[in-house]
C-alpha cells in the first residue's frame, strides 16, 4: 500500500471518506495550478461510476464506500502530486486536474476497472470519463467549476455506452449542445434562470461629440457554454415564437435601467429596443409598452422602438396601425437595417417613421465603392428632406466616421465609438460622457 493511502485527513479541505480534496478546495488548488502552469497543457477530467446508485441500493452502503475509497487510493498512488490533483465532488464523481502529457485515460479506466474487480463485488462496475482540455484563453476567465461542467457534459455523451468510455468536450460538441438548447422549453428555462441579459451599444453624434442614445442588445450567457451569439439564438427564437417573450424581457430590462439611473439622479439617453416581427401579431403590444412606462414611471421618449422591414412585408395595414398607435403614445419609431431588404423605400413611403438606421452592409463597402459613398450621401439627404433622423450602423474606422459626419447631422453606431457594453461599463461611459462631453475632445477614439 502506498504511504499516502492511509487514513483520510480530518480537514474541511478534504473529503472525510476518501481523503481527496473537496470540490471547493479542488477549485481553489486547480486555479493555482493552472495559473502557474507555464504553458503546460492541462485537462479537467470528470470520472463517474456506472449505476452507483444501484450498488448502494443492492448492497450495503459500505460497498459503495469501499469502491469510492479504492478509486481515491488509485488516484493518490498514481497521480504525480507535483503536477496533478484530484477530488471527490458529489457522490460518485471524481475530478482530476492533470497535464496532457500525463493523461492516459485508457489506462486510468482500465486500472480502475481492475482494482474494482479485485474487490469481488457481484455487479458489473464501470468507470466513465469526460475531459475538458483547458484552452489557454480560458485562464483567469473560465472558473474551474465551469470547466468541470463541460467535462461532465462530455461524460454524459458516453455514460452507459459500453464501447466508448470517455469523451472530450470540443467545439463540435459545444455547437451540437447549443443546437439542443434552442428548443423552446430550454429557452424558457434559460430566461427563468436569468441567463439572458442586455448589453448596450452607445450611439454617438460625431459632430457634437455626444452620446445621443443606445441600443439594447440581448445576450445569452450560458453557465456552461459561455456567451452564445444572438446570431445563433435569435433566428431560433423567431422560428419557435419565443422571441416575443425575449423581446419583452429586453424592453423591461431597458426600462429598469432607465429607472435606476433616474432614481440615482443620473442623466440618461433614450434606449432603443428591437421589435421582432412576431410582436405585431400580439394585439396587446401597445398596452404592454404603456404598462412598462407606467410600471417604471418613464416617459415614452426614453424608449425607442426599432422595427425591420420583415414586419412590413408581413402585414402592412396592421403595421401602419400599430406604428401610428406607438407615435400617438409618444414613442419614437426607427426603421432598422434600412436598405438590407427589398422594400425599404416602400416602407419609408408608407409608414410613420422617425429615424432610419442604415444597414451595416453599406458602410462596410465605403472604402471600396464610390457608389456606396453616393448612396449614403443620398440616404442622408433623403432623411433630412423627410425630416427624419439617420443612424449609420457598423462604423468601425476614423475614415468612415469622418465621411458620414461630413454628410450632415447623422449619428453613428459602431465599434469605432463603442462595442455593445455590459450595463456597468455602459453606465461608466455615460457618466463620463454626459458629464465631461464639453471638454472631452477625444471622444470617438
Ligand atoms: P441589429 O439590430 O442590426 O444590431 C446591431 C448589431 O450589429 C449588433 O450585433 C451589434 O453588436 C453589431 N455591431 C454594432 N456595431 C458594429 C460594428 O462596428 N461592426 C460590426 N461588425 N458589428 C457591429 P448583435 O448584438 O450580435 O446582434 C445581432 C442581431 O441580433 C441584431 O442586429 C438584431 O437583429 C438581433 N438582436 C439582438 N438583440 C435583439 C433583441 O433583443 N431582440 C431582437 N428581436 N433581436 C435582437
Ligand atoms: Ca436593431
Ligand atoms: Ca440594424
Amino acid at each position: 500500500m502506498n504511504k499516502e493511502e492511509g487514513l483520510p485527513k480530518m480537514d474541511s479541505n478534504f473529503d472525510s471518506l476518501t481523503g481527496l480534496y473537496t470540490s471547493d478546495a479542488f477549485y481553489r488548488e486547480a486555479t493555482l495550478l493552472l495559473k502557474d502552469s507555464n504553458g503546460v497543457e492541462y485537462n479537467i477530467v470528470c470520472l463517474d461510476i456506472s449505476c452507483f446508485k444501484i450498488i448502494n441500493d443492492l448492497f450495503h452502503m459500505d460497498t459503495g464506500d469501499l469502491i469510492l475509497r479504492e478509486a481515491a487510493n488509485y488516484f493518490k498512488a498514481t497521480l504525480n502530486p507535483r503536477t496533478s490533483i484530484s477530488c471527490r465532488a458529489e457522490a460518485d464523481h471524481f475530478i482530476l486536474c492533470i497535464p496532457t502529457d500525463e493523461l492516459n485515460l485508457e489506462k486510468i479506466i482500465q486500472d480502475l476497472d481492475e482494482r474494482i474487480r479485485s474487490l469481488h463485488i457481484s455487479h458489473h462496475i464501470l468507470f466513465f470519463a469526460g475531459v475538458y482540455p483547458v484552452d489557454k484563453r480560458d485562464l483567469g476567465k473560465l472558473p474551474i467549476s465551469q470547466m468541470y461542467d463541460r467535462a461532465r457534459m462530455a461524460l454524459q455523451r458516453v455514460k452507459g455506452s459500453y464501447q466508448t468510455r470517455y469523451a472530450y468536450y470540443d467545439a463540435k460538441m459545444r455547437d451540437q449542445m447549443i443546437d439542443e438548447l434552442m428548443e423552446k422549453n430550454n429557452l424558457e428555462i434559460a430566461l427563468m434562470e436569468h441567463e439572458f441579459t442586455i448589453f448596450l451599444q452607445p450611439i454617438f453624434n460625431p459632430r457634437k461629440n455626444i452620446v445621443v442614445s443606445a441600443e439594447a442588445l440581448v445576450r445569452w450567457i450560458h453557465p456552461v457554454h459561455g456567451m452564445i451569439s444572438p446570431g445563433k439564438f435569435i433566428p431560433a427564437c423567431e422560428e419557435n415564437g419565443f422571441i416575443v417573450r425575449l423581446d419583452r424581457f429586453v424592453w423591461e430590462e431597458a426600462c429598469r435601467l432607465q429607472r435606476k439611473r433616474l432614481d440615482e439622479g443620473k442623466p440618461i439617453v433614450p434606449i432603443s429596443v428591437n421589435l421582432s416581427r412576431l410582436n405585431f401579431y400580439k394585439d396587446d403590444l401597445p398596452e404592454f409598452l404603456s404598462s412598462l412606462m407606467e410600471k417604471y414611471n418613464l416617459e415614452p421618449w426614453m424608449l425607442k422602438l426599432e422595427v425591420t422591414e420583415s414586419a412590413y412585408t408581413d402585414n402592412r395595414l396592421q403595421l401602419l396601425d400599430m406604428l401610428s398607435t406607438f407615435r400617438n403614445l409618444g414613442f419614437t419609431v426607427l426603421m432598422d437595417d434600412f436598405g438590407a431588404g427589398y422594400s425599404s423605400l416602400n416602407m419609408l413611403k408608407d409608414m410613420p417613421l422617425d429615424t432610419v438606421k442604415v444597414d451595416m452592409a453599406f458602410i462596410r463597402e465605403l472604402e471600396k465603392s464610390k457608389r456606396v459613398a453616393v448612396i449614403l450621401k443620398f440616404v442622408v439627404e433623403l432623411a433630412e428632406e423627410l425630416q427624419m433622423g439617420v443612424v449609420i450602423e457598423g462604423v468601425e474606422t476614423q475614415f468612415q466616421c469622418d465621411y458620414v459626419a461630413s454628410l450632415g447631422e447623422v449619428a453613428i453606431q459602431g465599434y469605432f465609438f463603442s462595442r455593445p457594453l455590459p450595463i456597468r461599463d455602459y453606465e461608466a461611459l455615460l457618466d463620463k460622457f454626459l458629464v465631461t462631453k464639453e471638454d472631452d475632445s477625444n471622444a470617438g477614439n
